[in-house]
């Protein structure tokens, strides 16, 4: 019996409509959900040029008869929906009928089912929108539909598809999110011939271990093992998440996985909401891996924001605020043992100014304002208020009688330089030097590259390999080699030169990949400026101790540099402490007072 019915038209004139097919994972998505909302225990995907050519998506789901085979084609035609009051008890992914529609109107496809306890099942054939053809065909399991040649129609279109690296990449992704929110379907995926994702469907008797063993498969093991669990319900909502651990944090935001009702989404609340839990914990640049499932009754949501109902809108932000923070942040605290009374961080803003100032911004303030390093002045001694302006050193820096006295804490470097104290910050130094070479041989394209012994195995989830692949050239015109390795694991097995010290090329990895796939830093030059600057941040070795001959060789390379005065992050690199200023402070005969 046919199932499928339009939608009267004064309820589908107030779903949010709009274009959903924007790309391959889009039609990936739509197809997906409908595998799911059938109820599908297995789903097979295949590939074929980036999505471009061909989407085949196989299920075992409840399958359809020929009539509505037909109609699943129709604009606005849906089983699942009747009136519009049914979106408040919603319980399937798809409540539009549009999907099919907008999917078969810029491509080819061929969708055969058969209904379950049926003998036979259906095939129909439409091309832009048009029914080509229908008829019997030798039975499936459940629904199988194939879409070809997308937006063949429509050239505009294709036009803003990006590369093929990056439409697998937002494939990947979108496996990844249904089988985040599904453990017990199995999924697989063949992409360009090859097997991409295989998840066998969980069979772990509580849903929350089968969760998490999904997430372990997705994430890759040695982190999902890591993953620490958060629960919380109130009246209105219920969340359970897999989170990392604060020592485990990742470099990009990419690892982020939120969910409500099972649907992916993005939602601000959430993520503050996530960010917040981190606070006390994180440094900068550094982002939680989380997989958040939100439950809240229907009524309690809006869904129909967006078409491709990836925005959610909830009744109440601040209950979901609230209920997530206290969950995540009791998970947290009980994992690093410490009570739940944190007190506020401290931070430099937080501190009081000593008399004069903050010493420390002062220096800053006073290396913006002109050339030249900035004397000691206001770092060592705060002065009477009110504070002078700290005086400047006009005299070059650097002269041939710079004589090196020795390392402090292994961080700072004392020179004797025209009778007065130059201190220099080896680590805001040596990262200046590093940026300035490592940015020239980019700039010039002349690299120096180091194949490594052993090829460093980085761990990702499949559509962070597809994204870096997509930036391949890029990272080899920087220096770096990589190649995929297995589902989620990506292997690098060069690296510029100046990154040698093997722990941190993970790290350095990561930050260049959170760089470059940052739309914020879009201008190519920014992001040349990001892949230098993380490199070289990874490739300093803070702390070392340095013998006379090198603390002179960094200072003569420091000399050579564009802007010697301070490191690329615009932290000083050196202080001064002229001989003036020396006798002044010693209230020698005939030095001006203080
Ligand atoms: P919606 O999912 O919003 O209802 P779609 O255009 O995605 O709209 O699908 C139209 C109808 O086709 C669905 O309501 C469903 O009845 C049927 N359908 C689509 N895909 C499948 C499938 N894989 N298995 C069974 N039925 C399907
Ligand atoms: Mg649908």
């Amino acid at each position: 019996m046919p199932v499928i019915r339009p939608l009267p038209e004064d309820v589908a004139s107030r779903i949010a409509a709009g274009e959903v097919i924007e790309r391959p994972a889009s039609v990936l998505k739509e197809l997906l959900e409908n595998s799911l909302d059938a109820g599908a225990s297995k789903i097979v995907v295949e590939i074929e040029g980036a999505g471009r050519k061909l989407l085949r998506i196989v299920d075992d789901g409840a399958g359809m008869d020929p009539e509505d085979c037909r109609a699943a084609f129709e604009r606005h035609s849906t089983s699942k929906i009747k009136k519009l009051k049914d979106l408040d008890t919603l319980s399937t992914f798809g409540f539009r009928g549009e999907a099919l529609f907008s999917i078969a109107a810029v491509s080819k496809v061929a969708l055969t089912s058969r209904r379950t306890n049926s003998k036979k099942a259906w095939r129909v054939e439409m091309s832009g929108g048009r029914l080509k053809k229908e008829h019997e065909a030798p039975p499936v399991e459940g629904t199988a539909i194939e879409v070809r040649d997308l937006f063949f129609n429509t050239p505009a279109r294709a036009k803003f598809l990006k590369s093929d690296a990056s439409e697998r990449g937002q494939l990947a992704r979108v496996m990844e999110e249904a089988a985040l929110a599904n453990p017990r379907v199995a999924f697989e995926c063949r992409s360009e011939g090859k097997t991409t994702l295989r998840f066998p469907a969980r069979k772990e008797k509580k849903d929350v271990d089968a969760s998490r063993e999904r997430a372990a498969e997705v994430l890759g093991e040695e982190r999902g093992d890591a993953l620490l669990y958060a629960e919380r319900s109130s009246a209105a909502l219920s969340l359970r998440g897999f989170l990392s651990p604060v020592e485990k944090l990742h470099s990009s935001r990419q690892l982020q996985y939120l969910f409500v009702n099972r649907r992916p989404v993005s939602n601000r609340t959430i993520q503050q909401a996530l960010y917040r839990a981190y606070e006390p914990f994180r440094q900068k640049n550094r982002h939680p891996v989380a997989v958040l499932f939100l439950e809240t009754p229907a009524d309690a949501l809006d869904v129909n924001v967006h078409p491709t109902k990836r925005e959610v809108r909830f009744r109440s932000d601040g209950d979901i605020f609230q209920t997530v923070t206290k969950a995540l942040s009791k998970a947290l605290l009980e994992s690093k043992g410490i009570p739940t009374l944190t007190p506020e961080p401290l931070s430099f803003a937080s501190m009081p100014a000593p008399r004069g100032g903050s010493p420390v911004r002062e220096a800053v303030a006073a290396y913006k304002a002109g050339a030249g390093a900035p004397t000691q002045r206001a770092p060592m001694w705060p002065s009477k208020s009110p504070a002078p302006a700290p005086a400047r050193d006009a005299r070059p820096w650097f002269d041939e009688s710079l004589r090196y006295l020795g390392q402090i804490e292994r961080a700072y470097l004392v020179f004797e330089a025209d009778g007065g104290i130059l201190l220099v910050d080896q680590h805001a130094a040596q990262e200046r030097v590093l940026f300035e070479r490592y940015f020239s041989e980019i700039r010039d394209g002349e690299v120096r590259e180091q194949k490594l012994m052993l090829p460093l195995p980085i761990e990702l989830p499949a559509s962070g390999i597809q994204r870096v692949l997509a930036l391949e050239e890029r990272l080899g015109r920087a220096g770096f080699a990589v190649e995929p390795f297995g589902k989620t694991t990506l292997h690098v097995t060069a690296v510029p030169a100046v990154l040698h010290k093997a722990g941190e090329i993970e790290d350095a990895v990561h930050r260049l990949l959170d760089e470059l796939t940052d739309p914020k830093a879009a201008a190519a030059d920014s992001r040349y400026d990001a892949t230098a600057t993380i490199a070289c941040k990874a490739s300093v070795k803070a702390h070392d101790r340095l013998s006379e001959k090198e603390a002179l060789r960094l200072v003569e390379d420091l000399r050579k540099c564009e802007d010697a005065t301070c490191c690329p992050h615009g932290r000083p690199s050196m202080l001064s402490l002229g001989r003036e200023e020396l006798a002044r402070r010693f209230k020698r005969p005939g030095a001006p007072p203080l």
